[in-house]
């Protein structure tokens, strides 16, 4: 399967389809990106609060791959948001990774409601990880309407990405509306709301007519709207499942039957990041 790749701002291309490790024991983490590269997969989305970079790291090296060819992305945590607290954990996911770049990092949460509502100082730290080209692409994850238009307002890089929770239940179409217009691709996370949506009529219908799974349907309606996904499994067969989506397409009644299944608010399955303000221990 060939994986479409989409093209940054940072005039850097992303794999549209990656492996997400978020909640994958570190004890197991080396084992499911060695299997996820060995079907095809190319690009790993993990974070400092994943507590399993040293692992993600183990596993690239591991798969006989070159670096280069694994397109690496990771979160700073959300104790780390001071300058130089910042500075101390990417050093330390460059460590854990043990790679002198990472593909992308991004600002894990706003945390509007701490640090004095100051996420710009810690998005200027960011800037300087990019200018090293020790962070190749920079961007943001749970970031709102205001807080983007914040970070393009006072900051010089505007955001590569935004990762975002979206999926059938949470289209998140303001935020989406928002990156498209400053030239941000979205990431969706919890493309598969967590595996929620699975017994979903609507795409359980599709998914039979096409011969195909209803998170094959799920997937491929993110990939037709343009969105970068990774979902996230432990069983090699719904790995190799849900990288088996570009062989077919949905038609466009399809995409809007399954995007007229928003629930708006009520469909989100995580926090909601204007009030999210968790440090981890
Ligand atoms: P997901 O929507 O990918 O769902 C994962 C769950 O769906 C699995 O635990 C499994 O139970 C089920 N599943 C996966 N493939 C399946 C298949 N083919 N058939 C049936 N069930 C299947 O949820 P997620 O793990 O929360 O999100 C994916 C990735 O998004 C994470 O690993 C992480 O990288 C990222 N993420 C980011 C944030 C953020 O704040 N930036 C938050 C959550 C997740």
């Amino acid at each position: 399967m060939t994986v479409p790749d989409l093209l940054l701002n940072s005039g850097h291309k992303i794999p549209q389809l990656g492996f997400g490790v978020f909640k994958i024991d570190p004890a197991e983490t080396a084992d499911a990106v060695i299997e996820a590269l060995r079907v095809g997969y190319r690009h790993i989305d993990t974070a400092q609060m994943y507590r399993n970079e040293i692992e993600v790291g183990e596993g690239v090296r591991a798969s006989g791959l070159d670096r280069s060819e694994v397109y690496l992305t990771s979160k700073l945590n959300n104790g780390f948001h001071r300058p130089d607290d910042a500075r101390r954990a990417f050093d330390g996911t460059l460590e854990a990774l043990g790679s002198d770049y990472v593909d992308l990092f991004l600002i894990h949460w706003p945390l509007p409601t701490l640090y004095d509502g100051d996420f710009v100082s810690t998005w200027l730290t960011l800037e300087e990880f990019y200018r090293q080209g020790r962070a190749r692409s920079i961007g943001v994850s749970n970031f709102q309407v205001s807080h983007l238009r914040r970070l393009v307002q006072e900051g010089e890089v505007v955001p590569a990405v935004n990762q975002i929770e979206v999926h059938p239940y949470l289209c998140n179409e303001e935020v989406r509306a928002t990156n498209a217009e400053l030239g941000i691709v979205t990431e969706a996370w919890s493309p598969l709301a967590k595996g929620r949506f699975l017994q979903d009529p609507t795409v359980g219908a599709i998914a039979s007519r096409l011969g195909r799974t209803p998170a094959q349907v799920t997937l491929r309606w993110h990939i037709q709207r343009g969105d970068v996904i990774f979902p996230k499994s432990t069983t090699p067969a719904r790995i190799r499942e849900n990288l088996q989506i570009f062989d077919f397409e949905l038609e466009p009644e399809d995409i809007a039957a399954i995007s007229a299944l928003d629930r708006g608010e009520a469909g989100r399955t995580g926090p909601n990041p204007d009030v999210f303000a968790r440090i981890p221990r």
